[in-house]
């Protein structure tokens, strides 16, 4: 059977637009009663990833977030509204960020609470393939349901950032970084990713694909007028159609590669049932999304050493623009490995260490680093 995927055409951040779209979304799945019955609490999981203003489409617009919670609120639900930011998760830094975000202000505006249980608790993952147990946000607990709220951002490790991987951030704060360092390569993280999403199974999964990020996602790129709105029972179908919209082939998309290896979906339109508008009518076929591919050519060719030190000249690094650089020290303490020291306030990396995460980029509030791809790379890539 066919996976539905609703796909509604919204342009602009217009509050009757974007809930209409949301009660267009529900309808084409079969109704909200479907998924929720009255007096149940629900989860809205957006991605809240850092202090980022709603027009810097970093984060989950809050006139998406205040539609969705409307509706859900009206039909009798209960509405927690939260997400595990990067960095320490912990009630001052909850605070500022869904004020900075704007979620602070419409959360009160529709009556949706906000989570600020910072406890974590252990997760069994029978459908786990590398992670049986996660430790995970103590407020999955509190709810009966969870609904995934993403948003169409490119990433810089794992290319794209969807709904799938939307659930990473369940992992309580700073606990992200174990993963990074047990994770190194893309194939084993993007497993992780998928685990991690299997363990939450969300009841549904929005994305607020109207303006997205292109370039260097998923914090430093440019807002990119999309005009969608994606809702499915299925992350992993959902990411499919996100990803076709932005003409991002499934073989560049780790977690899409292991979904389609682990029957998850076939990374392509054959098994979804598209519900909605056209799909033709949102193709974008210029939209810039970073070349991310692991390259370990040389391995088990050349020994070790040699290869190890040409990967590291055709590996993507991040480079720090010390002018650009406030001297926070965030991406210091967000570093997995540590490999970054703060010299005279500015950050310094040592490559041989870093695991190509990009965690510094991602959480760095200045956009003071970029990832450099060498020339090689790209065109290794292509091959
Ligand atoms: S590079 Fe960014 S995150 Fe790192 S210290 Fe400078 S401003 Fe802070
Ligand atoms: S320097 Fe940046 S990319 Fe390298 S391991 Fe640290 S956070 Fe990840």
């Amino acid at each position: 059977m066919k996976e539905k995927v609703s796909l509604i055409r919204c342009n602009d951040y217009n509050f009757d637009k974007v809930k209409s779209s949301i009660i267009d979304s529900f309808h084409n799945l079969g109704g909200i009663e479907k998924y929720i019955d009255k007096g149940e609490t629900v989860l809205l999981k957006l991605n809240l990833l850092m202090m980022k203003k709603p027009e810097d489409a970093t984060t989950t617009h809050p006139v998406f977030t205040k539609a969705l919670a409307q509706v859900l609120i009206e039909y009798g639900a209960r509405v927690i509204i939260g997400d595990s930011p990067g960095g320490p998760f912990n009630n001052t830094l909850l605070k500022r960020i869904y004020k900075t975000c704007g979620i602070e202000k419409v959360a009160e505006e529709v009556g949706a609470e906000l989570n600020y249980n910072t406890n974590s608790m252990e997760i069994a993952n029978d459908k786990g393939l590398i992670l049986k147990r996660i430790t995970a946000i103590e407020v999955l607990q509190e709810v009966d349901k969870v609904i995934s709220v993403s948003k169409l951002k490119t990433h810089g490790m794992m290319t794209f950032t969807g709904a799938v991987k939307n659930m990473f951030g369940v992992i309580p704060g700073l606990e992200k970084a174990e993963y990074h360092v047990r994770f190194k390569d893309y194939e084993s993280f993007s497993n992780a990713l998928v685990d991690i999403c299997l363990a939450v199974t969300p009841t549904l999964s929005f994305m607020d694909g109207i303006v997205g990020m292109e370039g260097a996602g998923p914090s430093a790129g440019d807002t990119r007028k999309v005009g969608a709105v994606i809702a499915s029972t299925s992350p992993y179908h959902l990411d499919v159609v996100a990803t076709s919209i932005i003409g991002l082939k499934s073989s560049k998309v780790p977690t899409i590669q292991r979904c389609i290896e682990r029957n998850l979906c076939k990374g392509n339109l054959e098994d979804i049932e598209l519900l909605g508008d056209s799909l033709e009518g949102f193709i974008l076929n210029d939209f810039v999304v970073p070349e991310t591919r692991s390259l370990d050519l040389l391995d088990g060719i050349l020994p070790k050493f040699v290869s190890n030190l040409f990967n590291n000249l055709i590996q993507p690094k991040p480079v720090f623009n010390h002018d650009k650089c406030v001297g926070c020290s965030d991406c210091a303490e967000s570093c997995p490995p540590g490999v970054i020291d703060m010299i005279e306030n500015r950050p310094h990396v040592s490559l041989e260490g870093c695991i190509r995460c990009f965690c510094c980029q991602e959480l760095c509030p200045a956009e003071a680093v970029d990832i450099h791809r060498p020339i090689l790379m790209k065109l290794l890539s292509k091959m």
